[in-house]
């Protein structure tokens, strides 16, 4: 269609051209003019048509080429890992999904479309204007010649600038989307303020950068439209002796300048593609570099696992480093399938990790951690995760109904089950004393619940897919002794033949755990029942004493 289009375009000056040239040396007929008007209305026609269609099959074409791109793009954020998430922010992602994304399209349309275009025409253009005189041709296109150094010059500039400018707008939404989510943060500590301080500041900087790509854009263009006008003048002075020479006629000259003139826009157009080329060009690399992040929990070691998986869990000499910081040394294990164990230790001691270690959201070294007698890293993560049921330490709920939460993992449900799992975690109550009950909508985040509520959904949720192992990481910490008393004669049955992993610092949790875990400073130091460890003597019995301290004074 560009082709098609440009082809029909090159028609009118050539049919004025031979118009020219008719009548000067024949006298005016009213009905060669008409011929000869007509055929110039119908070949500016044709092109209108090929035009028309050349946009509709580039920029539509456009469209869904970032339509897949989007798609890919957040099909592939789906694969990438914890590690990821901690390496990049939020906004910074969200920066490049939708601003990257819109640089990278209009090359995809309008950038692809235009070059083209200048291509073509300028081929056809300068082969016609060969044709006619090459003379003229060689003088008139010299400058141009510049233009091709232009943009080479121009383009890597524009190249930089405006990467620059998409690191600044990153940083800009990561700045917004914090303040936002932490906004009742800075409200109490009165720092609204001083982000608008520092929000200006970014923005400040932002524009700053911007205008240094306007002002490289600003001198490019005109030089452009600069060099074509020297052209022109070139073809007026030089052009006009040769007419008054003799050595090409007028029509020639008429049809040169009208050809020339048809070079305008592809000039002017070239700019825009640079430009656009250039933006784009610098968006690509920064989505390619999400493309690129390869998933460090991968599923390429997978093997065809038998479902369903059966529930023992075997921990071999496992250490495991955060970026080389060593947070868990040498540690061994046992779970038999079914039975309760718990995790207990000081803040920090690693508790969080294991339990990230067990639902692959963290690699583990190769034959450290055996799930039914599998290593880990051999199950697919579908099929291992279908069957744990974890519900993190930072309970997160998604803004959808409280049955939503709920049955997050599983969702065609009916409302009995929901009803079930609700009544195990005891927040069956507080349910159907809201306003719409199971399809009271939580707010972003289950803001409109309180911390109590929100981690006894969470308990729920990870009940509600009917897991094989379940991880509660510190889920009753927000609640008081007595609904903890409750949640748990309520679990009791619940995980009578799961495999689970309690995680608490609180000892009334844990107690009635089969096997219990002491974690000191990433090191296992004992393990063993209750009463086990309290005969024993050692740094349980002692946080033991300790709680039942605290407890009596309490009463008292
Ligand atoms: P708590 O009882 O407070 O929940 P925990 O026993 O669950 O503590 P972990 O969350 O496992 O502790 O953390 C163990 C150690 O690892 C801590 O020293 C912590 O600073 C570090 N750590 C935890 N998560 C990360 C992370 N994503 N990157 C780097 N270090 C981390
Ligand atoms: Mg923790």
């Amino acid at each position: 269609m560009v082709l098609l289009t440009n082809m029909a375009a090159v028609l009118s000056p050539w049919i004025l051209r031979a118009a020219i040239n008719h009548f000067q040396s024949e006298d005016l007929e009213m009905k060669l003019v008409l011929v000869y008007a007509g055929l110039i209305v119908v070949s500016s026609f044709v092109e209108g048509i090929f035009r028309f269609l050349m946009r509709r099959i580039l920029i539509g074409v456009s469209r869904h080429i970032e339509y897949h791109l989007r798609n890919d793009l957040f099909a592939h954020l789906q694969t990438l890992s914890a590690s990821f998430y901690q390496r990049n922010s939020t906004g910074d992602l969200m920066a490049r999904a939708t601003s990257d994304l819109a640089a990278v399209r209009a090359v995809l349309g309008p950038g692809i479309m235009y070059s083209i275009n200048t291509f073509f025409t300028s081929v056809i253009v300068i082969s016609i204007l060969i044709s006619i005189s090459p003379y003229l041709a060689a003088l008139t296109l010299s400058p141009l010649l510049a233009v091709s150094i232009c943009v080479k010059y121009f383009g890597k500039l524009i190249h930089v600038r405006f990467q620059r400018i998409q690191e600044q707008f990153s940083r800009i939404t990561t700045l917004v989307q914090e303040n936002v989510s932490g906004i009742r943060v800075v409200k109490a500590y009165n720092q609204e303020n001083a982000f608008i301080r520092r929000f200006r500041s970014s923005n400040d900087e932002y524009v700053r950068r911007s205008l240094s790509l306007v002002r490289i854009w600003g001198l490019f263009q005109p030089l452009l439209t600069l060099l074509l006008g020297s052209s022109l003048l070139g073809l007026f002075w030089l052009g006009g002796q040769q007419v008054m020479d003799g050595a090409i006629t007028l029509g020639d000259f008429v049809a040169f300048i009208a050809y020339l003139a048809m070079l305008t826009w592809p000039t002017i157009a070239l700019g825009y593609v640079v430009n656009i080329f250039e933006r784009g060009s610098a968006s690509m690399g920064r989505l390619c570099e999400l493309f690129d992040s390869i998933p460090d929990v991968d599923d390429r070691l997978a093997e065809p696992a038998e479902v369903p998986l059966k529930g023992s869990i075997e921990v071999r000499n496992l250490s495991f480093a955060y970026n080389g910081t060593p947070v868990l040394s040498d540690i061994s294990f046992d779970v038999a399938a079914g039975q309760t164990v718990a995790l207990v230790g000081r803040t920090g001691s690693g508790k969080s990790t294991i339990a990230n270690l067990l639902c692959r959201l963290r690699q583990a070294p190769h034959n450290t951690i055996f799930i039914g007698g599998r290593d880990i890293n051999t199950i697919p993560l579908s099929v291992l995760r279908r069957h744990i049921g974890y519900a993190p330490q930072e309970t997160f709920l998604f803004s959808d109904t409280v049955a939503g939460n709920i049955a997050f993992g599983r969702p065609a449900a009916d409302r009995r089950e929901v009803r079930a799992a609700a009544k195990v975690s005891n927040i069956l109550g507080e349910i159907e004393e809201f306003p719409e009950q199971f399809d009271t909508f939580v707010g972003e985040r289950g803001i409109t619940l309180s911390g109590g509520q929100r981690q006894r959904l969470a308990i729920s949720r990870a009940l509600f897919t009917n897991p094989r192992i379940l991880i509660l990481d510190d889920s009753l910490s927000a609640v008081d002794t007595q609904t903890e008393e409750r949640i748990l004669g309520e679990l009791a049955s619940e995980i009578a033949h799961r495999t689970a992993f309690l995680i608490s610092h609180r000892i009334s949790t844990i107690r009635a755990a089969d096997k219990i875990l002491v974690l000191e400073q990433g090191r296992l130091v004992e393990s063993g029942s209750h009463e086990e460890l309290i005969a024993y003597g050692g740094p349980y019995a002692e946080l033991y004493e300790k709680q039942l301290l605290r407890e009596q004074l309490n009463i008292e």
